[in-house]
């Protein structure tokens, strides 16, 4: 191996290490919340066994490296519709219930309506079921649902 290379493989296994430590640590968050989970997966899988071998795995590398890093706020604006990440890590923090009667909850509500300039944050928005999700735009005065 060349001195060069060497240093290279050097620079890739920190790399790997690092993708690896911010997969292992968000891991559950992420089986539940991102759609290409299992293509992450693969890839760190793949990472730990054969290491970096070419200029697209690098680059893949820092994609994910930066993808992870930024996670849970990738595909999530502040404002405008709910993404599916957004709406997937607030039913992961509610365990799936919904916070008014406890059954299993789809549906994701903004406590502050959006026309109202509420945003989506963690902090306002919650899980429901459809009954209580609809029960409580009966009752207020602005409706707008999600
Ligand atoms: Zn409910
Ligand atoms: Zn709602």
């Amino acid at each position: 191996m060349k001195d060069t290379d060497l240093k290279r493989s050097m620079k890739h296994r920190t790399k790997i290490q690092r993708l690896t430590r911010l997969f292992q640590s968000k891991k559950a968050e992420l089986s539940a919340g991102y759609q290409g989970y299992h293509e992450l997966l693969g890839f760190v899988d793949h990472c730990q066994r054969w290491g970096i071998t070419e200029r697209g795995q690098e680059k893949a590398l820092d994609g994910w490296i930066d993808l992870l890093e930024r996670w849970p706020f990738v595909g999530g604006a502040p404002t405008g519709p709910l993404s599916h990440q957004q709406r997937q890590r607030t039913r992961v923090r509610d365990g799936f219930v919904c916070t008014m009667c406890g059954r299993p909850a789809d549906e994701v509500h903004h406590q502050t309506s959006r026309s109202n300039g509420g945003r989506n944050k963690p902090e306002n928005l919650t899980s429901l079921c459809s009954q209580c999700h609809e029960k409580i735009h009966q009752t207020k005065s602005t409706v707008n649902k999600k």
